[in-house]
């Protein structure tokens, strides 16, 4: 697409409507209705027939002009009928998701993973629809991330950890490679040291979209998840890094595993050791990976200072 064809799109698109309209155009419970009843049909496009029923007007008329004010922005007009369009079904997921939002306070559950640092019994809270994952005995973080309320629906203690785990590597796995994981505009890359997060390390990434500016701070190791070379190392003795918390990875909650070798560029080792066997990842610029090697024994670098 070019730049033109882009500017076009984005003019018939959210981007053309103030927020003060979009919001005034569904401040309304009949219209509402429609965009959920189009986001729960089994298929859409659906008739004006058979959305007029499910969406229980006083009366047709009443229906056809809030279908009318709606349609353009959230939802699509075509031969066989409507359909919910992005903004639409924006509108419907922020709903959804604020509905479940019932269990705002969700007691702390008592995880069955020891702390990094000091091997006590890591905590997980929930507050502001964010896990803070924590060790009450040492005050090690392990990290704290958005966790949609929804997500507590129908899970217990572990069924929620571990579907906060996955989401966790999910965002940061979007986030390294460039796409927001809230609107996937692009990602923007920045080593930085010396500044305080959620995490146990001095030395971090940190993401910001140039879109929305959306931000999530990693460790240099959350960046390694999804990397193959890592995933095999694991492999091989016998562990399924995938199904294994992010938070049991003293490489992934803190900077105790890094060295950094130059600044201008960045190049940064991460020895990571697992029953005797160390992987040395080097990395450069934007974390990409430069150089990974296996060695028997433990890692012979020194701690970053
Ligand atoms: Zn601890
Ligand atoms: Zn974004």
């Amino acid at each position: 697409m070019d730049r033109l064809e882009a500017m076009e799109l984005a003019q018939e698109s959210a981007h053309c409507l103030k927020p003060a309209e979009a919001f005034s155009l569904i401040g309304n419970e009949i219209r509402v209705k429609i965009l959920e009843a189009l986001w729960y049909a089994d298929e859409q496009p659906v008739d004006f027939t058979t959305l007029c029923g499910r969406v229980e007007a006083d009366n047709s008329a009443q229906f056809n002009y809030h279908l009318g004010q709606l349609t353009g922005h959230f939802v699509r007009k075509t031969n066989r009928g409507y359909e919910l369009r992005t903004a639409g079904e924006s509108v419907v997921q922020a709903v959804v998701e604020g509905s479940f939002n019932a269990h705002p306070d969700l007691a702390p559950i008592e995880t069955d993973d020891a702390c990094t640092h000091c091997g006590s019994s890591l905590v997980a809270t929930y507050s502001d629809e964010k896990f803070a994952i924590r060790c009450q005995a040492c005050g090690r973080t392990h990290g704290k991330y958005s966790f949609p309320p929804g997500g507590l629906i129908d899970r217990d203690g572990d069924e929620i950890l571990s579907a906060f785990n996955q989401r966790v590597r999910h965002l940061h796995s979007l986030a390294r490679d460039g796409v927001c994981p809230k609107c996937s505009g692009q990602m923007q890359t920045e080593i930085v040291r010396g500044e305080t997060c959620c995490l146990d390390a001095d030395l971090r990434a940190e993401y910001t979209c140039l879109q929305c500016r959306h931000n999530l701070c990693s460790t240099i190791g959350i960046a390694l998840l999804d990397q193959s070379p890592v995933i095999s190392f694991y492999r091989d003795h016998g562990i399924d890094l995938r199904s294994t918390p992010y938070w049991q990875l003293d490489w992934c909650v803190s900077d105790d595993c890094t060295t950094v070798t130059s600044t201008d560029p960045w190049r940064i080792k991460l020895a990571i050791t697992e029953t005797g066997d160390t992987l040395t990842v080097t990395l450069g610029e934007q974390l990409s990976v430069l150089t990974t090697a296996r060695a028997e024994g433990p890692a012979t670098n020194s701690p970053a200072p």
